[in-house]
């Protein structure tokens, strides 16, 4: 279960988010582009932009299911 208490401090306000489990597979960054992105520095993943319109919302969606360790979630307050 992705935990909003253990979300990455770069990922932007808002629900959606990565956590601290995130293994930096770059599954997310290829399915929901427009939301999510690398830190090539930190090595993980994080949501840069909350999605926007039912397409963007589908691909997180997407993207939440698929994450190989379920770090990605959409209940942060
Ligand atoms: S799919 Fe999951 S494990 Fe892979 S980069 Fe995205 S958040 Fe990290």
């Amino acid at each position: 279960m992705p935990n909003p208490q253990g979300k990455y401090h770069d990922n932007v306000a808002g629900k959606w988010y990565v956590d601290d489990t995130c293994i930096d597979c770059d599954l997310c960054n290829d399915l929901a582009a427009k939301n999510f992105k690398g830190n090539d520095d930190e090595g993980h993943s994080f949501v840069y932009k909350q999605p926007e319109g039912e397409e963007e919302l589908k691909q997180c969606q997407e993207a939440k299911e698929s994450c190989p360790v379920g770090a990605i979630g959409d209940d942060a307050a």
